[in-house]
């Protein structure tokens, strides 16, 4: 260890510190690294709570297959309560006091819960819960197994993948947004409607436009006060209000904090021997509540640490929102822009009674924006466009509508074999296409040997059908020298 010292400690083990975990001892000799993880659980995959809830895999199928690195002391359900910075050590909720050389907050955030009169954020009542951790996920079950009907507060990404997750339970959902269409920070009002209506045919009602006054929870059930009059019952409310970063500990040990715990390019906050990554931190003024930077700074802190690449810096990539619900196929990438700009050159197609609707922003021949709703075949070329930042087609209905009479200017990169190396394949875990064909190069020959060898799909699972799509035109070649010169 050059920069650190010797003694790690990690606070958290989220998708954030588990993953700096499983980065630190492939490239460290002999530091001493403990991970203190509030939950009792073994680390997980927050993100796959959502089929969780929906009922597409079991509480196994949310394990990190990635386990700590050899010789991690992991110690779960143990939160720290106080940091000195000056002492350098930790004090934990066993009473522990310990040392480090440098620390690394990884606290992640909290689930908001609206100060409204029925609901004390301490103690939530039985048929409340927030979504957030693997307990939670646990409560919002054990209460819907045997409910009729459910209210998410919230119309965001969280609280409709929540309310998608009890509808395929069965159970009738109401969401219920303050603002004039869902999923308001990626997507535009059309964009939106179309969504709302999409849901509706799943058994998801949306209320828009108003707000939640007052909670009444009883042993036999909970109702919410809209700001309107109306008064909603259910079995069960989910509140899904947004996140806050968890800096309660760095601010109390006096680092700069803001939103987020700021940090620098080399997530070092403003204690050069402490950093902070993942949901807690503020990079650029930036907080982003997702994981594939979580995994970045993660990536770029082991290096640091380590002294493997002092060089390293954390460069935030633009990210693309992908909506995890069944029967609903979103994604939203860069600026939603709602304004008519007269250097962006805008293109939409909307056919709300199939549930589709695309919308392309497009300024010097690059994507700056892009939502792709229901059925659109180019979604995958669409978002390598925008991931590279390269220029679009000449014929835009390639991009809008997946097709195109000139064959000229054909959607590009759909297949493996015209898909260029640089093409990120797997968003959370930036596995570009030219990383799993020398993957394959190397001997790997299938998915769970692909997957080990470059962590492509274990994040939010959505570029399985790409990677195997990979696998199978690379199998496809007899040799792998034929695979190079296709790949070349
Ligand atoms: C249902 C759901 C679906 C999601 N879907 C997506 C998605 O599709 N794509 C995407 O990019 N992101 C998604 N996210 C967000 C993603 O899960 C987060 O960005 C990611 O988990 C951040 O990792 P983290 O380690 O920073 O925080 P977390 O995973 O929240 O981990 C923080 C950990 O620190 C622990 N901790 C906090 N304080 C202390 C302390 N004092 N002592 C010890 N331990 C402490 C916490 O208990 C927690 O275990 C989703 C989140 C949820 C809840």
């Amino acid at each position: 260890m050059s920069e650190s010292g010797n003694r790690i400690i990690i606070v958290g083990h989220g998708m954030a510190g588990a993953r700096l975990a499983a980065e630190l001892p492939a490239r460290t000799g002999d530091a001493k690294i403990t991970v203190l993880g509030a939950e009792q659980h073994r680390a997980y995959n927050r993100i796959m709570l959502s089929n969780l809830l929906a009922g597409k895999v079991d509480e196994a199928g949310v394990e990190l297959t990635e386990a700590a690195g050899h010789g991690i002391d992991v110690q779960p359900g143990v939160q720290v309560t106080a940091v000195d910075p000056a002492a350098r050590t930790v004090t934990t909720s066993r009473g522990d006091l310990l040392g480090y050389d440098h620390l690394v907050l990884a606290t992640g955030g909290r689930a908001l819960v609206p100060p409204l009169p029925g609901l004390d954020p301490d103690r939530l009542p039985d048929r409340v819960a927030v979504f957030r951790t693997l307990d939670d996920c646990r409560r919002i079950l054990s209460v819907a197994t045997g409910a009729r009907r459910a209210l998410v507060l919230g119309g965001g990404l969280l609280g409709l993948e929540a309310a998608r997750g009890l509808a395929t339970r069965g159970l009738e959902v109401h969401v219920v947004h303050p603002v004039g269409h869902l999923m308001e920070r990626q997507l535009d009002p059309a964009a939106g409607a179309v969504l709302a209506r999409t849901l509706a045919g799943l058994g998801v009602t949306a209320h828009l436009e108003v707000a939640a006054s007052a909670v009444d929870a009883r042993a036999d059930g909970v109702t919410l006060t809209l700001s309107d009059g109306r008064e909603l019952a259910a079995d069960l409310l989910v509140l899904s209000c947004g996140v806050r970063p968890d800096v309660g500990l760095a601010r109390s040990a006096g680092l700069t904090v803001d939103r987020g715990v700021v940090v620098d390019d080399r997530l070092r906050t403003s204690d050069p021997h402490i950093s902070a990554i993942g949901d807690c931190a503020q990079h650029a003024g930036v907080v982003t509540g997702l994981v594939a930077p979580a995994w970045e700074q993660a990536r770029v802190l082991a290096q640091v640490l380590t002294g493997q690449d002092t060089r390293a810096r954390y460069r935030p990539r633009p990210s693309v929102t992908r909506l995890k619900a069944a029967g609903i196929d979103l994604a939203a990438m860069g600026d939603p822009g709602f304004g008519l700009d007269p250097d962006v050159e805008e293109l939409s197609f909307s056919d709300p009674v199939r549930g589709t609707y695309a919308r392309l922003r497009i300024v010097g021949e690059r994507l700056t924006g892009a939502i792709m709703l229901g059925d659109n075949p180019a979604v995958g070329t669409v978002i390598q466009l925008f991931d590279r930042g390269a220029p679009v087609p000449i014929d835009r209905r390639t991009l809008l509508l997946g097709r195109s009479r000139d064959v000229a200017s054909a959607p590009p990169v759909e297949s493996p074999a015209l898909m260029p190396d640089s093409a990120t394949v797997c968003q959370c875990n930036t596995v570009r296409k030219g990383a799993l064909v020398r993957c394959w190069r190397a001997g790997a020959r299938s998915m769970d040997e692909l997957v080990a060898g470059t962590r492509a799909t274990t994040g939010c699972g959505s570029c399985r059908d790409a990677v195997e799509g990979i696998l199978g035109w690379l199998s496809a070649i007899d040799t792998p020298e034929t695979a190079e010169e296709v790949a070349a």
